[in-house]
């Protein structure tokens, strides 16, 4: 379907039509997770938040935001290599430098004599500064979802074949299927739907999610980042719903193939390997993370500067990130919400990312 008609004012009044017919059939009003944070933006950005509502059917914002799901500890370990490690330059892209810990944020913190940060917009910048900075240690603070980890395992692979020496990965690398898991089997919350993320999904496909309607009996549908997009992914979830089969389908086909990107996954699992991970506000999730293979860990920065983060820090006093990335409050039930909390002086990574919830309901109120 045509960009334009997915942006079409007709379009969209015509299918939000349809949806409400659909709410009128089943008789409820079912909560439809978008689990990925540029879904969460261009529901804000568009006002389709409120017309759904208005239509019958409530959106809640999943842990799909990198930024956000990183827990403090890691963030903490950043700070403390910049500060405590001379002739060191900490590499990472820009919102992780603005996240509030215990200990500041990177942006706030004072390097060690010689070591600077730096703002990077693709991990093999990593490679050309370790090569230019020969006298300093290059570590790159590296956070993504599938969509990112490949293009971070081609660094790794690069620095090892051209054997540089003087580069590192701190890793914060998640997997997306197991925290929907953790989601669904938590009984805090009861999901009619998910609307599975597009830009994760053209490297996974659809096969990983199909558990959740296989085991949960929750429909689904990989979904693109216009408004038609979103609104086509939740009519197709009501209609799973109607005919009480759930599956996983895919709406946004002009990207997204069934079968995702074999060779992008296998650079990942050549480089990475699967391990249990802290998350943010849900915990610890079995295989959530990635990690370096051996023949890799003389990259890993943990085991090069001999420190081992432990899963203990808390988010700022106050701050309800953890419950807005479980789906349990929207940010308007933070109590910090435009009160103690706002884009230019952040209690959270929620206000932070571009992808975070709170900072969507902020810029584009609700
Ligand atoms: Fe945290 Fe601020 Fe969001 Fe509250 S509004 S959950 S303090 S980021």
């Amino acid at each position: 379907m045509e960009i334009n008609t997915l942006r079409n004012r007709e379009f969209i009044v015509a299918i939000l039509k349809k949806i409400q017919e659909k709410i009128k059939k089943i008789n409820y009003s079912p909560k439809i997770m978008e689990v990925c944070g540029t879904h969460t933006m261009t529901i804000h950005k568009f006002g389709l938040r409120r017309l759904l509502k208005d239509s019958g059917v409530e959106m809640l914002s999943g842990p799909g935001c990198p930024v956000c799901v990183t827990p403090n500890e890691i963030i903490e370990a950043a700070i403390d290599l910049l500060s405590n490690h001379e002739n060191l330059i900490l590499a990472t892209f820009g919102d992780m430098t603005r996240v509030p810990t215990r200990k500041g944020s990177l942006m706030t913190s004072t390097p060690a004599k010689g070591s600077f940060k730096k703002i990077i917009y693709s991990p093999e910048e990593c490679l050309l500064l370790a090569k230019e900075n020969e006298n300093k240690e290059v570590v790159f603070f590296g956070v993504g979802f599938e969509t990112t980890i490949p293009s971070i395992a081609f660094t790794v692979k690069k620095a090892y074949e051209e054997k540089i020496s003087n580069f590192s990965l701190l890793s914060a690398l998640w997997l997306i299927p197991p925290p929907l898991k953790s989601i669904v089997e938590s009984k805090d919350i009861n999901i009619h739907g998910f609307l599975y993320p597009g830009h994760v999904s053209t490297i996974i496909g659809k096969i990983p999610y199909e558990f959740i309607a296989k085991d949960y009996k929750i429909p689904g549908t990989i979904t693109g980042f216009e408004p038609g997009d979103i609104l086509l992914g939740i009519n197709d979830i009501l209609d799973q719903i109607l005919e009480d089969k759930p599956s996983v389908t895919i709406q946004y086909k002009r990207v997204v193939k069934e079968e995702g990107n074999p060779k992008a996954r296998s650079l990942m699992y050549e480089v990475f390997e699967e391990k249990d991970a802290n998350w943010r506000g849900l915990g610890l999730i079995p295989k959530s993370g990635l990690k370096l293979k051996e023949k890799f860990s003389q990259f890993d920065a943990e085991k090069k500067f001999g420190f081992k983060i432990k899963a203990q820090s808390k988010d700022l006093k106050g701050c309800r990130c953890g419950d807005v990335l479980k789906g349990l409050i929207s940010p308007l039930e933070c109590p910090l919400f435009r009160k103690a909390c706002y884009p230019e002086s952040p209690k959270g990574p929620c206000m932070v990312s571009f992808e975070g919830a709170c900072l969507a309901y902020y810029k584009y109120g609700y």
